[in-house]
């Protein structure tokens, strides 16, 4: 039992908020706290007759430490899961610093000057979480997240040595809308508009974006096209996986999709390069992000099916050994369970499992981590009893 304060109310936290009131043996207690309280407030109203979890909510903004410590040192969570923005992150685990509460995101820190996903300034409270007996579980999504619990658990259960991940995110929903994104646009359009690279031979090998494509036929979902992206979890697994020689993230793309972004980038409104405009500061893709779909309004229209997973190769006693972790998600049964499509809730569930096993002590240690570096056996047990069961597949087709 225990009291979670959860930041944002958006696509991924509404999932996550869902999953905390369907375990409310687990969470006692939880706050919602985001920018705009009305939201947080729909979704009490919603949920709070549907559940023993205590709903509470609040208005903070997190880009604000001091409001953030007060609201912490009010509501007492023995957790902060941080389910706002990239931008925030870092002003959160201050927060987290100066109260002495564990803390859980699902994506890296980042610069909004700067289309970055780097690690780096987190890793750089490592030794002051250390020393303030509090444990940061950094990426705690699909990818990344259960992408790193599937790796984990690949070396713990089936390899010696991994010697090849190529991680393969498709999304074969349809929402109908000629052009959306399925998470925030702007963090979105930031992360593909960026160039690719991938990891080979203890470097980084850099392509131009959308340069490398494949053909995969996905289970569940069929055929796709994918393209070669930079991904924050190459960046951890690079360090974390004894042996590794190459890790690659690919994604599906419809070509509508991508022939809508390249006019976009082509005129100059992907660009985080703020503009003046009528006298006003504006950023080109934040203006953007005003004028499209909200992604959480995608959830009635989406049809179709996720499959997001790990193909592993390397080495099992001296002998080669291939293996491929993944797990297919339906946008329409996501929709009746938690009125979400299939993206808001393949992060929203690993959100809330990250949350309670660091909540309940089973992965709570000192320091800034990233998922690989936990036990994968109670997360994995967990993603089959919330929602996001896995498939193995020990002769699987290899991308080339
Ligand atoms: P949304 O834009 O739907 O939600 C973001 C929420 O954060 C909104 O409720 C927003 O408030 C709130 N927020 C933004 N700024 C502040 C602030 N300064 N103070 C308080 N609240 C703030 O995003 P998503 O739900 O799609 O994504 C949430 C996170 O999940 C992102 O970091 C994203 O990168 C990550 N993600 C991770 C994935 C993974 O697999 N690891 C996959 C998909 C997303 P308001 O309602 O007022 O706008």
């Amino acid at each position: 039992m225990g009291k979670a304060l959860i930041i944002g109310c958006g696509g991924v936290a509404s999932v996550a908020i869902h999953k905390c009131c369907q375990n409310s043996e687990q969470f006692s207690e939880i706050m919602i706290a985001s920018r705009t309280k009305e939201k947080c407030d729909a979704l009490k109203e919603k949920l709070q007759s549907t559940t023993k979890t205590k709903i509470h909510t609040a208005k903070v903004d997190a880009n604000s430490v001091d409001e953030l410590v007060a609201l912490i040192e009010k509501f007492k969570p023995d957790v902060v899961l941080n389910l706002a923005l990239p931008y925030q992150d870092l002003t959160i685990m201050d927060a987290c610093l100066k109260t002495k509460v564990h803390y859980v995101d699902t994506a890296n820190y980042e610069p909004e000057d700067t289309a970055k996903f780097e690690y780096k300034w987190q890793w750089a409270y490592r030794d002051r979480f250390k020393d303030a007996g509090i444990c940061a579980l950094l990426g705690s999504g699909f990818d990344p997240g259960v992408t790193g619990v599937f790796t984990a658990y690949a070396l713990k259960h089936h390899f010696d040595e991994i010697n090849y991940i190529d991680i393969l995110d498709c999304n074969g929903g349809d929402h109908g809308y000629p052009f959306a994104t399925n998470f925030n646009p702007e963090i979105n359009i930031r992360e593909v508009s960026a160039n690719g690279s991938y990891w080979e031979d203890g470097h980084w090998v850099e392509t131009k974006p959308m340069e490398i494509k494949r053909e995969y036929d996905f289970d569940g979902v069929g055929k796709k096209d994918m393209y070669l992206l930079h991904h924050e979890e190459i960046e951890s697994l690079a360090l974390n996986v004894p042996g590794i020689k190459r890790i690659r993230f690919f994604m599906t793309f419809g070509q509508s999709y991508l022939t809508h972004l390249k006019c976009l980038e082509n005129v100059g409104m992907t660009s985080i390069k703020p503009i003046l405009f009528e006298g006003k500061e504006i950023v080109p893709l934040q203006f953007l992000k005003a004028v499209l779909p909200d992604p959480a309004s995608l959830g009635p229209r989406t049809v179709g099916k996720t499959n997001i997973g790990c193909i592993f190769r390397g080495k099992k006693d001296g002998k080669d050994k291939t293996y491929y972790l993944y797990n297919v998600c339906d946008h329409q049964e996501c929709y009746k369970e938690v009125g979400s499509q299939a993206i808001s809730y393949t992060t929203g569930v690993p959100a809330m499992i990250g949350a309670m096993l660091v909540m309940n002590g089973t992965w709570t240690k000192p320091g800034v981590y990233n998922i690989e570096e936990f036990d994968p056996d109670p997360f994995m047990d967990a993603l089959n009893k919330w929602g996001l069961p896995w498939k193995e597949d020990f002769d699987p087709v290899l991308v080339d």
